[in-house]
């Protein structure tokens, strides 16, 4: 039987599907003071009158109220962070879909420890950041199947610097292309891709890859703050034509390039660093103010490897990690902003596959 609703009752549904369905989170961590923070300012932040979702950030000029689906204050746990942001989007990777973790924010805001932990090869179970946790619960999926069919996993390790893909598995592919199929989505042509069955494959594979980062970083003379790195994970279901690909990117410091005091070759990397991230920006705010034709993702590699993040049949999370200290408030700010815009993409529908 079929019902007539009201065309203002059908608006409000379709709003409220649209909200549900949203595919992208933004959330906000603030890490600890450091040393030097506590030195300057004793225990003196930013942040006011907080809730769970709201704070006020101070500066010396303005009180700015900010609003994100999640705010993890400096006693936040590793595990809070990967239970609200990440655990959802692991079983939408099991179903077939996309999903993507972002970390956001100045050099030394807290993005490597939210994503990789104090170490990348942390062992503290407390501590893992995650990188660790996502792993451990795809295998999880492994180990107990839902419909008893089998999943593979695999894994590839990539870096985005001064716009060249340079795969962490193998240091002889440095300008990979990305490119566009109907099975694959979008995906770096010719990475490395390393079946691993559990997780202490998982962590042999990020030692090999932390040790060729590393390798890069001294040829480069670059520090791992300047690059975009990527962790690839592609599930694979045995009845499913369609795999899940789950993307964590730790993206390079957000800091702006003046107050780095660069000069030279160090200035014109950092220009082409921000490029990627402003190109990012421009992305954002072209999804977010409707001109949905004109959207330039192919500005710069990262954006046209995380097109399908931020429209399509993907769910995305933003973790913006800042400084609680008003030393750093105008860093903090821009952070806080960029997530804000993000923030906005919320009501890009999502499409499930058939
Ligand atoms: P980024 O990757 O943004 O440059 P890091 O993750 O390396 O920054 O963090 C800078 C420092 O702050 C590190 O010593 C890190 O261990 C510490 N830190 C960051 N976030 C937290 C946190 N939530 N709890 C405890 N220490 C943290």
């Amino acid at each position: 039987k079929a019902y007539a609703i009201s065309p203002t009752l059908a608006r409000q549904d379709q709003r409220n599907w649209k909200v549900k369905m949203s595919n992208v989170t933004v959330c906000v961590r603030f890490r600890p003071l450091n040393s030097k923070e506590r030195r300057i300012n004793g225990d003196l932040t930013g942040i006011h009158s907080f809730d769970s979702e709201s704070f006020v950030f101070k500066d010396e000029k303005e009180d700015v109220r900010f609003c994100f689906d999640k705010v993890f204050y400096s006693d936040s746990e590793q595990l809070d962070v990967y239970e609200f942001l990440a655990s959802p989007i692991v079983e939408d990777v099991m179903s077939g879909l996309n999903g993507k973790i972002l970390t956001y924010g100045q050099t030394g805001a807290g993005k490597a420890y939210s994503m990789e932990g104090q170490s990348i090869l942390e062992c503290d179970e407390h501590k893992k950041g995650l990188l660790q946790r996502v792993t451990d619960e795809l295998f999880g999926f492994l180990r107990h199947p839902v419909d008893n069919k089998k999943f593979t996993i695999k894994m590839s390790m990539v870096e985005i610097y001064m716009e060249k893909v340079r795969d962490l598995f193998d240091l002889s592919k440095d300008n990979l292309p990305i490119k566009e199929s109907k099975t694959r989505g979008i995906f770096i042509s010719g990475a490395t891709e390393i079946t691993v069955t559990n997780s202490s494959e998982v962590q042999q594979c990020l030692s090999i890859g932390i040790a060729n980062r590393a390798v890069g970083e001294t040829q480069m003379n670059l520090t791992s703050s300047r690059s975009h790195c990527l962790y690839i994970f592609i599930v694979q279901h045995e009845e499913r034509s369609r795999s899940g690909k789950f993307v964590l990117v730790d993206l390079a410091g957000s800091e702006k390039v003046e107050k780095t005091g660069a000069e030279g070759r160090l200035l014109e990397e950092a220009k082409t660093i921000n490029k990627s991230l402003s190109a990012l920006g421009n992305v954002i705010n072209s999804l977010t103010s409707g001109k949905t034709n004109h959207v330039r993702y192919r500005d710069s590699k990262l954006t046209r490897f995380l097109q399908d993040a931020l429209g399509g049949n993907s769910r995305t999370a933003l973790l913006c990690c800042c400084s609680p200290s008003p030393l750093n408030a105008s860093e903090s700010l821009s952070t806080l902003r960029f997530g804000t815009r993000l923030k906005l993409i919320k009501s890009v529908q999502r499409s499930f596959p058939a």
